[in-house]
């Protein structure tokens, strides 16, 4: 039994070794490319963004190992406004973001931008003009510098604490030890929810793309924290093509567009007094349950939790 769990135990040893090796290699865009790499088609173009117009158009999905996730999904994220995607969880909210990148294609319909089907544009340019800010933002093994140049290689330390500075991130990083080059991740400081979040929409500045992702954190910050992150992130959504799978209350009242999924389809779409003008509608059942006292909006119930 011994003899058998040796080769196991070096197995996993090795697999932390390269994955320390991955994560000190380069941005951050090509580790996440890693999950699932797609391959340009032959003769791909590069992405041209004019305005950063989204268009989803029909589109079917069910992931490699499971049965279909999206089912003729439609919608339109209008150039350089705000759309915010709501929906129970399982909805499918995280899979059209994950489409929007190629980490998958869909098996039907098409998803384009500034109408270039992504799947016709090379890789690079397409996660070139794409900046994703997730939920749970990660720290990589270096200084607080070259965290935030993982969102573009190539950016001087004058672009970096720029972003740092629009980010709201300028001032903790100065009160840390060694400042822009104090180590983080798992040998280095330890840093606050807000900061790694505030770290993460540095990253996004820096990388200056026309369209943002954004994964809204579904925890609770403190309230001075909560305050500077949404303010940075008010800030980096100005003049992008912002897409939020929103989870606070305030981003889905303050959105350009909102979109109601239910089990892999919009089931409605508008902005809010459009949506809570339709009384029986999936929004305004959910808006009011949830209660305008409700500091955040959180996840919308399961289709059966709405009544
Ligand atoms: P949401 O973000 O709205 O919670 P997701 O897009 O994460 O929903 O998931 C939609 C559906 O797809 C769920 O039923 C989920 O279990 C399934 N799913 C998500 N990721 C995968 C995966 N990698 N492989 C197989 N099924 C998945
Ligand atoms: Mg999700």
């Amino acid at each position: 039994l011994m003899l058998a769990y040796e080769p196991a135990k070096r197995l996993a040893r090795l697999q932390v070794n390269m994955e320390r090796a991955m994560v000190n290699a380069r941005m951050i865009y090509e580790l996440i490319d890693m999950e699932v790499r797609q391959e340009d088609v032959a003769g791909a173009a590069s992405l041209a963004v004019s305005d950063g117009r989204i268009v989803f158009d029909r589109v079917g999905f069910a992931y490699p190992a499971g049965g279909p996730v999206l089912h003729d999904l439609s919608f339109v994220a209008e150039a350089g406004k705000t759309t915010a995607i709501v929906g129970a969880s399982g909805a499918g909210k995280s899979t059209v973001i994950a489409l929007l990148q190629r980490f998958y294609d869909p098996q039907s319909g098409t998803i384009s931008i500034d109408g270039q089907d992504i799947g016709s544009v090379t890789m690079a340019s397409l996660r070139g003009a794409i900046a994703y800010v997730s939920q749970q933002p990660y720290l990589f093994e270096g200084t607080i510098r070259d965290n935030i140049r993982y969102g573009r290689e190539d950016a001087t330390d004058a672009e970096i604490e720029e972003a740092a500075r629009l980010a709201n991130a300028e001032e903790f990083i100065l009160s840390q030890p060694q400042g822009y080059d104090t180590p983080v991740g798992e040998n280095g400081v330890t840093l606050s929810g807000g900061q790694r979040q505030r770290l993460s929409i540095a990253r996004a500045f820096v990388r200056n793309a026309p369209i943002l992702l954004l994964d809204e954190a579904t925890s609770a910050l403190d309230n001075e924290s909560e305050k500077l992150v949404q303010d940075a992130l008010d800030k980096a959504m100005r003049g992008r093509t912002t897409i939020v799978i929103a989870h606070r209350l305030s981003t889905v009242v303050g959105a350009d567009k909102i979109v109601v999924m239910e089990a892999g389809r919009v089931v409605e779409e508008g902005n809010h007094a459009s949506l809570i003008g339709k009384p029986d509608g999936v929004y305004a059942r959910f808006y009011r349950l949830q209660g305008e006292s409700a500091p955040n909006l959180l996840e919308a119930p399961r289709p059966g939790e709405t009544q």
